[in-house]
């Protein structure tokens, strides 16, 4: 199906912070029309971005001056020990599917909120384990042609792929999956310890920064003294010292400079340098 095009859209809706002004325009992709969408973009010179379920970017208070093309490619297929999916499908739809088929590899994205695309471009994951884990395969398009290249062929790192490193569009992977009857029971506690540990009821796109090779970020910061400091809306959460949380006003501002006055605090104490895992996204690329 082709979507209509939109102009002048809120991001708010489509990212799990809930900050950031408009686009300047705003496309919802199946999987017939990504070449469609980025000729568009190229034919005007405009620049643009693909999103996933926004769980793990702040968009700018201006907005996006370009293309922001919503990754909707939704479906699901079934065949011997493996899934075929496309990359608009949502973790928690994912988990959803795995638990109820009793399939088994996934558990540990359970709670993540993001798209499987976007999974795969932060090559997203929990302790030692990490989306690259369970990939066959990915079909993407490179800006030219559709591509599907073996898992072998291409490169993950943490929270970092090929991906992050080109201007592709992934738009579906096959993933490996295996019987097994304690899905469930695994996602369960996966979910627990989640709740547990994380501020699940209010607006964040999750670690805002990169562990260290030396110690975790949340770490870093907690003992650092930093837990509940507050810049305009946005706030270092008490549950979780990597998160900040959206306390129901924060601009994109305000937590840029919260991000600044932590790393700065970081630094200044430890020595340590954080990085960002937040995709910050900037009016004009
Ligand atoms: C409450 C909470 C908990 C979280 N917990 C975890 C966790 O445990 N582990 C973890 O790793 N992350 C976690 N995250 C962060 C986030 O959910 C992951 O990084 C997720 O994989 C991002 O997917 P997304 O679809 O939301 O991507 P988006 O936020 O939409 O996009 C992120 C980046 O991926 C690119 N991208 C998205 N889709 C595509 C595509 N199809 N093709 C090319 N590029 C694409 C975007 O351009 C952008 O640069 C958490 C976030 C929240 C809010």
């Amino acid at each position: 199906m082709i979507h209509p095009l939109q102009k002048g859209v809120d991001l708010t809706p489509f990212c799990t912070f809930r900050v950031g002004g408009k686009a300047r325009f705003f496309y919802k992709l199946s999987a017939t029309d990504i070449i469609a969408a980025t000729h568009f973009a190229k034919e005007r010179c405009l620049p643009y971005f693909i999103l996933g379920r926004g769980s793990n970017v702040l968009f700018d208070d201006k907005g996006f001056d370009g293309i922001v093309i919503l990754n909707s490619i939704n479906y699901l297929a079934r065949y011997n020990g493996a899934i075929s999916v496309g990359a608009g499908y949502s973790l928690p739809k994912l988990n959803a599917y795995l638990s109820k088929n009793n399939l088994s590899g996934l558990e540990f994205t359970c709670g993540i909120p993001g798209s499987l695309g976007g999974a795969i471009y932060m090559n997203a994951g929990v302790g030692k384990d990490c989306i690259e884990q369970t990939l066959l395969s990915v079909t993407y398009f490179d800006g030219i042609c559709i591509k599907k290249e073996d898992r072998k062929n291409l490169s993950f790192w943490y929270r970092g792929s090929c991906f992050q490193k080109s201007n592709a569009v992934i738009l579906q992977a096959q993933l490996k999956v295996y019987p097994s009857n304690d899905v469930k029971d695994k996602i369960k506690q996966f979910f627990h310890h989640r709740k547990q540990t994380q501020p699940y009821n209010l607006p964040s796109a999750g670690c805002i920064f990169r562990n260290t090779k030396f110690e975790s970020a949340g770490a870093l910061i907690e003992r650092c003294g930093l837990k509940g400091l507050q810049i305009g809306g946005a706030r270092v959460s008490s549950q979780h010292a990597n998160f900040i949380v959206n306390s129901g006003n924060a601009t994109a501002k305000d937590v840029l400079e919260l991000m600044k006055t932590i790393s700065a605090t970081v630094y200044e104490k430890t020595k340590h340098q954080l990085l960002p895992e937040v995709c910050y996204v900037p009016f004009s690329l």
